[in-house]
């Protein structure tokens, strides 16, 4: 495919963010980020649920894990993410009842078969939202008393409202997520082409996919002409999946959470609503957690595009895969990750 680039209107090179994690992996493997990296800065942005998963929250789930009579189920890329002190994996080691779980059915299934109180930590995006929805469902219509979700469910459309209004970050057009897309449709992007005239193209996850988005990106640079395109028209249409939407609604509501890196984005969390609240583990298990203190992990400035992951003094050196100083390095979606592996 030729990529076409207007070269008169720009000397620098454009910055594309990828928001998906799974893009990031895919750029970095097939070597489009070097392909086109004279004309075409490809940005990683948040799109690892476990990357901008905050030490505090981690902190959090460690202090439930310290209750007696308690089974922590997590998603396994969770458990070696640091916290201020510890991670998940290293309680495990210590004692604490931390359990892998595949999907939130997994962990309702424990429960049923326990008398021990099962918490299953909620992480991801509007991609995972409506397997958890229905969880709580099940888990209120069987009447399940030990059951609790720690609700750290995140929306993507709140955090690109974000990065496109940080004049630091100077992004020219978004790849924007396919497995989210596939849940919310196209719609809920438009403010970013309409409001901050923003390029976007919901792509799959081919690399002649994403080279085609970027095709795309460039041409309504080209052609002053901004929407939200639809590449991964298998998968995507502009309503999105209009029963998952419903799940989400019915179970959760809206409520502003914090993002590593990008901090407190209002209505960007799901918190159970007033019917299913009672099921919330930080309602029903009080626990103060102090305010992290800093880490020399840059992981929050990968995950706005403000550095890449070789412009940390640590890549490579006292992080990497085997010891990770950072989620990014963590989460096999992670930014650091990728580029360990494909880009040294
Ligand atoms: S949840 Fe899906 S869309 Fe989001 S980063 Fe992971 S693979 Fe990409
Ligand atoms: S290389 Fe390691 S320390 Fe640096 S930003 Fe990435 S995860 Fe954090």
């Amino acid at each position: 495919m030729k990529i076409k680039i207007n070269r008169q209107a720009k000397t620098k090179p454009y910055r594309f963010m990828e928001v998906c994690g799974t893009h990031t992996n895919v750029i970095s493997s097939s070597g489009i980020r070097q392909m086109v990296k004279d004309k075409v800065q490809l940005i990683s942005g948040p799109g690892c649920p476990v990357c901008v998963t905050t030490q505090k929250d981690i902190d959090l789930i460690i202090g439930l894990a310290q209750w007696s009579n308690v089974i922590i189920t997590t998603f396994g890329d969770l458990m070696r993410v640091p916290g201020t002190k510890s991670t998940l994996e290293r309680e495990k080691a210590l004692g604490a009842n931390i359990q892998i779980v595949y999907s939130p059915t997994d962990a309702l299934t424990l429960a049923k078969n326990t008398k021990k109180i099962v918490i299953f930590v909620g992480v991801g995006f509007e991609t995972t939202a409506p397997a958890v929805a229905v969880t709580i469902l099940k888990a209120k219509q069987q009447r399940i008393k030990n059951f609790y979700l720690l609700p750290l469910l995140k929306l993507i459309p709140p955090a690109l409202q974000k990065i496109a209004q940080d004049p630091r970050l100077q992004i020219d057009g978004f790849i924007l997520p396919g497995h989210v897309s596939t849940i919310i449709g196209s719609k809920p992007y438009e403010f970013l082409a309409r409001d901050y005239r923003k390029p976007c193209v919901i792509t799959g996850f081919e690399p002649e996919d994403i080279l085609e988005a970027i095709n795309n990106l460039l041409q309504q640079i080209r052609e002053r002409n901004y929407y939200v395109a639809i590449q991964y028209k298998r998968c995507v249409e502009r309503d999105g999946n209009l029963v998952a939407q419903d799940i989400i609604k019915e179970v959760f509501q809206p409520i502003g959470a914090y993002w590593r890196g990008l901090g407190l984005i209002p209505n960007s969390g799901l918190e159970l609503s007033k019917d299913y609240e009672s099921f919330d583990a930080r309602k029903y298990f009080q626990i103060d957690v102090s305010e992290p203190k800093m880490q020399p992990c840059r992981c929050g400035d990968i995950l706005l595009g403000l550095i890449t992951p070789k412009e940390c003094p640590l890549f490579g050196k006292s992080c990497s895969p085997s010891h990770p100083v950072g989620p990014c390095m963590v989460s096999s979606e992670g930014a650091c990750a990728a580029y360990y592996k494909y880009e040294q």
